[in-house]
């Protein structure tokens, strides 16, 4: 008998006739001879309509008390898919994540599992049950509060499951046919991927194609958990994140596997830096200390008369959310930073070109920037690691960018991807 960890996203229990129609897909993998295991999320767009709750009543919500009440949004759709389980004749138990046994850090918001001890999963599983789980939350045994692992943490949850089950697949099931190559809904003719390998699945989900999350993948890969991507709709077979050296080394390498968008980020410039040893240092222990995460970093060739009045600018990329803190951070740090003005910019996007096949191939450069160039659209800031090139674009050219440069790659299909459900938010 095998074990079988299935994660279902928001868009897949939006509703009471969706709840009813997993239910049915979970039997049948049951009584296709499997024990399962299954992971769900908060209904359909919840999880963000109670963040607008929390804003509603608070200018700045508490993180322990944040997660009390986002993790109410799991907890509401592991209980009624168990009722609809059990209402089909058979059995099945809901756990919360820390019945569960994720045991997290204590960062609210943003928690790391550090152990999972699934005794009661186990337990309901070997009694026949189908055992339901809360995702995307945990439980801290210092603090003795729950937490939560960070947005789309439900499919973190699940391969941290199926790694600590044993199970012999983890299946993400969402609102698309598999991982494609663009988000379907920014390029309509995007094409599905049979298999993509883990380093370029990770390099995607880090530039923004949040089909899956990327501390799942990262999870995935160390504790080597095979992965499929598929959807609650349809019986296509979906996507294999091939984590496995062997596998990955019979694939043959795409140049670009996909292109991804990120429109989460802002920028900010500080202005007017003495260009000396030390105050790149200063600015982003300041940016740290504030407790934010950057991604790009540009610094300008200093310009003055000579040396000794020669100052830069230092731009670099952080998460919206975080923009105000740092600013506020590094205003009141004006003294030692003694830089002359600081600029922000939250109409930013940025471009995302992954490909394992980019560490052998030349030439990827010249194509991204013909095809930005042809499609009229001005970079702002360039970064690459071995095999991914992002640019910043404006905000409001970021799709267009895509879809231009998904073209220039070859990429696109003959026909349009079909997503089956949620609202993309
Ligand atoms: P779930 O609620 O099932 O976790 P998410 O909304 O978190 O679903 O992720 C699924 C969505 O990810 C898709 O509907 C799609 O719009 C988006 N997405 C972004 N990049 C990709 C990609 N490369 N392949 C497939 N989907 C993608
Ligand atoms: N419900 C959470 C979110 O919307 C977790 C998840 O869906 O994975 O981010
Ligand atoms: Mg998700």
């Amino acid at each position: 008998m095998a074990l079988v960890v299935q994660k279902y996203g928001g868009s897949s229990v939006g509703d009471a006739e969706k709840i009813k129609h997993v239910a049915r897909r979970i039997i049948d993998t049951q009584n296709a001879g499997n024990q399962v295991c299954v992971v769900v999320s908060a209904m359909g767009d919840t999880t963000d309509e109670l963040l607008d709750l929390a804003n509603q009543v608070s200018t700045n919500p508490e993180g322990r008390e944040l997660d009390m009440l986002l993790t109410a949004g799991e907890r509401i759709s592991m209980a009624l898919l168990s009722m609809a389980i059990n209402d089909l004749g058979a059995k099945s138990l809901s756990f919360t994540g820390s019945q569960a046994g994720i045991i997290t850090d204590e960062v609210h918001g943003n928690a790391r599992i550090a152990e999972v001890t699934p005794d009661r999963v186990a337990e309901a599983l070997d009694g026949g049950n189908i055992a339901i789980v809360a995702g995307f939350q945990g439980f801290n045994r210092d603090s003795k509060d729950i937490t939560t692992l960070g947005r789309g943490g439900s499919d973190t949850t699940a391969v941290a499951l199926a790694a600590a089950l044993n199970a012999d697949v983890c299946e993400i099931y969402s609102d698309v046919d598999g991982v494609y190559t663009a988000d379907p809904r920014v390029v309509p003719t995007a094409q599905k991927l049979d298999v993509i390998d883990v380093e370029s699945m990770l390099e995607l989900a880090a530039a923004g194609a949040k089909i899956l999350h990327i501390r799942a993948v990262e999870f995935a890969r160390r504790h080597k958990v095979d992965l499929r991507v598929r959807s609650t709709f349809s019986n296509d077979p979906g996507t294999i994140v091939l984590s496995d050296e062997d596998g990955v080394n019979q694939m043959e390498e795409s140049v670009v596997s996909g292109v991804a968008t990120d429109k989460s980020q802002a920028k900010i410039t500080v202005i007017g830096i003495p260009d000396i040893p030390g105050k790149a240092a200063a600015v982003f222990t300041t940016v740290a200390e504030a407790g934010a995460n950057i991604d790009m970093i540009v610094q300008n060739t200093p310009t003055g008369s000579d040396v000794t009045d020669a100052v830069s600018d230092i731009t670099f990329t952080l998460p919206k959310g975080d923009l105000k803190k740092v600013l506020d951070a590094l205003a009141q740090n004006r003294g030692v930073l003694s830089y002359r003005e600081l600029e922000s910019d939250e109409q930013i996007g940025k471009l995302s070109v992954v490909g394992a096949g980019m560490r052998t191939h030349s030439g990827v450069s010249a194509i991204l920037f013909r095809a930005l160039a042809e499609a009229g659209i001005n970079v702002e800031m360039i970064s690459t690691s071995e095999i991914r090139i992002s640019v910043i674009t404006s905000l409001d050219q970021v799709d267009d960018a895509a879809r231009a440069v998904h073209k220039a790659f070859d990429l696109d299909g003959d026909n349009e991807a079909i997503v089956y459900a949620g609202t993309g938010r």
